[in-house]
């Protein structure tokens, strides 16, 4: 039977299910709604903290946190990859938009930007891109956390580490993970300076 659905939600080579578009999307066009229907929370509750272990959830406006209802599929089945043709949004009920040109056929991809703490191996990549970096989580460890503003070699070569996803995130467009990076360092160094001092 014809179907308008500009997407459709098939098996992936990535992982799992995955979107797919059906028709030819350009940068800015909108490729479909994060989760056709969903739930909001506020931000910090209980039930927003407990939907978080499906990494699925989105914090929208700073207040709320948008569940997605897994029974109906949308946009949460995007897959990761290392160069996407896609970004989230998650203002008002969140979104899918086009950022790079999007054949009929192709899989929509966004960058999830998951930074980790002590877990480099977390989460493997299989986007299959030319850049692909192995792994979706960028992950931070105490030591770097510990030495990020000393001058040793260990200083340096997480600054370094750093200057190199700055400038990988600045190329496909995703500078806003770099935020997360900062809180979450800064995070780690108060836990690391609080530990001492007990
Ligand atoms: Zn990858």
């Amino acid at each position: 039977m014809f179907s308008l659905s500009p997407v459709e939600f098939r098996n992936s080579g990535i992982a799992g299910r995955g979107v797919f578009a059906r028709r030819h999307f350009r940068p800015g066009d909108f490729v479909v709604a994060y989760a056709p229907r969903q739930r909001k929370v506020e931000a910090g509750s209980p039930e927003a903290a407990a939907a978080a272990e499906t990494k699925l959830t989105l914090l929208s406006e700073k207040w709320s946190v948008i569940i997605p209802d897994t029974s109906v599929p949308g946009g949460w089945l995007c897959n990761h990859s290392c160069n996407p043709n896609s970004a989230i949004f998650s203002d008002g009920e969140g979104r899918i938009q086009c950022t790079r040109s999007i054949l009929p056929g192709e899989e929509v991809t966004i960058f999830y930007g998951w930074v980790t703490q002590n877990e480099p191996q977390r989460d493997p990549c299989h986007c299959g891109s030319r850049g692909c970096r192995g792994f979706i989580n960028f992950d931070l460890g105490d030591e770097d956390a510990r030495n990020v503003e000393g001058d040793s070699e260990a200083s340096e070569r997480i600054r370094r580490r750093l200057a190199e996803y700055g400038e990988f995130l600045q190329s496909i467009g995703q500078e806003q993970v770099g935020e997360t990076i900062a809180t979450t360092l800064l995070g780690m160094t108060s836990r690391l300076l609080s530990e001492r001092s007990s």
